[in-house]
């Protein structure tokens, strides 16, 4: 996941887009049409409703307030990029100057002081390896870049020598977390973590967090899939969000899950991979065998009150294919809908019984 420069705009649905505005938002599709965002977000029907969106943490964003909004447009939309702000200085793999970049550098065995915030990131994402048995692995960092989609991509696949050597500094284990005094320990200087997988949901936890500060009880927060709802939408229903059809060609929405008070989030195959060689290499891999995912499941969207759960949950699942899936969905207690290839061009369904029906 690329984390880049952002801007940001403010718009009412009710309001006719002038040209800056259509431009603005020609660029933030292509922004997005590049990124995985498997989640999208149903069109609101024309009712008044603030959206603030913009580019952030490598995707766009986009937050929908419906009227009459509980505080200041702007006031709204500074604790928005705030947030993101500070997730993007504290978690991103492509600012030199990130606290991760900087626990990435760090090459003893002392233990390195984090912030609260990325403590309780890395504690979560030590919990959701444990639960997958390391389907889950944010030290995949070399290894992103390794395949191509990481800030220090190369372009050919490792070769066999290199992805052995990659393997041994890869493992959820080779952290130690000590919430005594706040600190890691990595076992081998070269462990470098990724929080790409579960940093988008945490921030979007935190902009709930913020603008309910303000008093907002109905919104959608969405940052590159995946999404928050509460309360209500613009015409008093439950929030529509749409899971795509996997499909690299186009954007078809598969379902429409009508939700409320839950974090929604999406893995996929189909967006973010190139092709070498006639094989699709997918951006999420299997830490354990230190290579893109080719499990079948196409998609994974779980449903959690904690939305950097849902996000790290969703990854994990891609890599444990379907019987596995299923059995930790339900250990778990995660409501998951999985969206299989059948093989002969169509998607098979598999939800998890806690997956809301209809
Ligand atoms: P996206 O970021 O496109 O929404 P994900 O949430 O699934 O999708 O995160 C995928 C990213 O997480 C990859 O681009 C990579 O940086 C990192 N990653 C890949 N495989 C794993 C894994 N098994 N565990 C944790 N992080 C991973
Ligand atoms: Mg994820």
């Amino acid at each position: 996941m690329e984390w880049s420069p952002r801007t940001s705009s403010l718009t009412t649905s009710a309001a006719e887009p002038g040209r800056n505005a259509r431009q603005h938002r020609r660029w933030l599709a292509a922004v997005a049409l590049a990124s995985l965002l498997c989640a999208c977000v149903a069109d609101e029907p024309a009712e008044r409703a603030l959206t603030l969106d913009g580019a952030a943490m490598g995707t766009v964003y986009r937050v929908t307030v419906p009227q009459p909004l509980p505080a200041a447009a702007d006031e709204l939309l500074s604790a928005v990029t705030e947030q993101l702000e500070r997730v993007d200085a504290l978690m991103s793999t492509y600012r030199e100057d990130s606290e991760l970049s900087a626990l990435n550098r760090h090459a003893t065995a002392d233990a390195f002081p984090v912030s609260a915030e990325t403590f309780a990131v890395l504690a979560e994402a030590d919990e959701v390896s444990r639960a997958t048995s390391g389907a889950f692995d944010i030290t995949v960092g070399p290894l992103v870049d390794a395949w191509g989609f990481g800030p220090s991509a190369t372009a050919e696949p490792p070769a066999p020598g290199a992805l052995a050597r990659l393997k041994r500094i890869t493992g959820w284990q080779k952290l130690t977390l000590d919430e005594s005094t706040r600190t890691v320990r990595k076992s081998s200087p070269d462990v470098r973590c990724d929080l790409s997988a579960i940093a988008k949901g945490y921030a979007v936890d935190q902009i709930a967090r913020a603008i309910e500060d303000l008093g907002c009880r109905d919104y959608m927060v969405d940052v590159g899939g995946e999404v928050r709802v509460t309360g209500l939408n613009a015409t008093g229903e439950p929030w529509r969000i749409g899971v795509e059809r996997p499909d690299a060609a186009g954007r078809v929405v598969h379902r429409i899950l009508q939700v409320t008070n839950t974090g929604v989030a999406t893995s996929g195959d189909y967006r973010n991979f190139r092709m070498e060689g006639g094989r699709r290499l997918s951006h999420v891999l299997d830490p354990r065998i230190g290579e893109p995912v080719e499990t079948g499941v196409a998609s994974a969207t779980v449903l959690h009150s904690s939305t950097m759960r849902a996000d790290a949950f969703a990854t994990a699942l891609l890599v444990l294919g379907e019987r596995e899936s299923v059995a930790v969905a339900e250990r778990e207690g995660l409501a998951v809908l999985l969206l299989l290839r059948d093989g002969h061009g169509g998607i098979r369904e598999v939800t998890s019984s806690r997956f809301p029906a209809g």
